[in-house]
């Protein structure tokens, strides 16, 4: 019999779908044309690009700007920063961005703190869940820029992005910006209406091709380019377009956006049957909102063990999960988002994230589940620190 497996990393990446993979091959194939070029080569390769752009376009409700294409969301989050820092600061000098960003956006802001920015952090509470109110004390009349996720990666939570762009634009003169990466296609975004100025997202994340996404940019937002040459998207991010992936993430967002609501109900429920079942293990907690978290995610710790030593088990069961950007880093340290979240001592150095998706079916929420407890409970009996 062939080895299980099963796959619950759905929040590090997403299988291409198959109608994905179908809207791509004309431009991997006779469509191979240069996008820029006149020629009716180019002009067809150009007609897709466009037409991915205006997908995006109406799937985030961005229609009062421009959805610039980047090579992912790292390139997203480090151009709405460093672009936007960079061009604006005669106007001030302050940044603000939650304590529980990605890497992308954290070291983004550590890089301009080096460069004479001054960057605030937004505290979270003990479910990683930022507060308003917060938000309004941190800003100060030199502050430029804000930007909080939409959704973390590490535990799922899901901000009140809204009311925070609202309190930016209410007490300041700051522009907000949200790294949507986790959300798209888990949470429905309407970019205009929630009062966004900035929005990164990633293809790779809602099923698309790895290596695309895009920076949306309010109307009167201006930022600095941070890849210079060519005339490519109004002479603010140069480079050849790769039409194909721009094809692929544009049909993704479409289907994303086109199935949300079957997609959040379908992969809520996975998930809930997971954390009920995970949760009878003893000494186990489930990490973020109980409630306001993306749908796929589960994010648990079990006193006594290591999450690193839990992943490397559950995946000679065939299970594949993560443990959070600890792995990523290859340091033990834990995370910045378990930290900030105020995790107990014993809950710390043992979370392990499952992130469950379009594939996932309830016979492997239930195989992994058992998996689980029969891990956890071989880890406690090699453990020193567990009785
Ligand atoms: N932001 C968040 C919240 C993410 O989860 C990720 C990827 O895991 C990124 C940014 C980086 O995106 P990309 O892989 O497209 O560079």
């Amino acid at each position: 019999m062939d080895k299980k497996q099963i796959y619950m990393d759905y929040a590090a990446t997403a299988p291409l779908k198959k109608e994905v993979l179908d809207a791509m091959m004309p431009y991997l194939t006779e469509n191979f044309g240069n996008a820029s070029s006149p020629h009716a080569f180019g002009r067809a390769a150009d007609a897709g690009v466009e037409a991915a752009r205006k997908q995006l376009t109406d799937a985030l409700g961005a229609h009062n700007g421009r959805v610039y294409i980047t090579s992912g969301g790292t390139e997203a989050d480090n151009w709405a920063l460093k672009g936007y820092a960079h061009r604006n600061a005669r106007k001030g000098k302050h940044i603000i961005i939650s304590a529980v960003e990605h890497h992308a956006i954290l070291h983004t802001a550590q890089m301009l703190e080096k460069e004479g920015f001054a960057v605030s952090f937004l505290p979270v509470d003990g479910m990683c869940m930022t507060h308003p109110e917060k938000l309004k004390e941190l800003l100060r009349p030199d502050t430029i820029l804000v930007s909080v996720m939409t959704a973390n990666n590490e535990v799922g939570t899901i901000q009140p992005i809204e009311e925070l762009a609202k309190v930016t634009h209410e007490n300041s003169s700051a522009v907000f910006h949200t790294d949507a990466v986790q959300a798209v296609g888990n949470v429905a975004i309407d970019a205009d209406a929630m009062g966004i100025d900035m929005l990164s997202l990633s293809a790779h994340k809602f099923y698309g091709p790895k290596g695309i996404g895009a920076l949306y940019v309010k109307k009167g937002v201006v930022l600095d380019n941070l890849i210079d040459g060519g005339a490519q998207e109004w002479g603010h991010r140069a480079g050849t377009y790769n039409a194909a992936s721009i094809v692929g993430m544009g049909k993704a967002i479409e289907l994303a956006t086109q199935n949300l609501p079957e997609h959040v109900a379908k992969v809520t429920a996975l998930r809930d049957e997971l954390i009920s079942r995970v949760l009878t293990i003893k000494d186990s907690q489930l990490n973020g909102h109980p409630t306001q978290r993306l749908a796929g995610n589960a994010n648990f710790s079990f006193a006594g063990i290591e999450g690193e030593g839990l992943l490397l088990v559950l995946d000679l069961a065939g299970i594949a999960a993560s443990s959070g950007s600890a792995c990523s880093s290859g340091s033990l340290e834990p995370s910045h988002v378990l930290t900030a979240m105020g995790l107990e001592p014993k809950y710390l150095h043992s979370t392990i994230r499952f992130s469950l998706g379009d594939g996932t079916t309830r016979e492997d929420v239930e195989y992994a589940a058992e998996q689980i407890r029969i891990a956890v409970e071989k880890l406690r009996a090699l453990s020193p620190i567990y009785n």
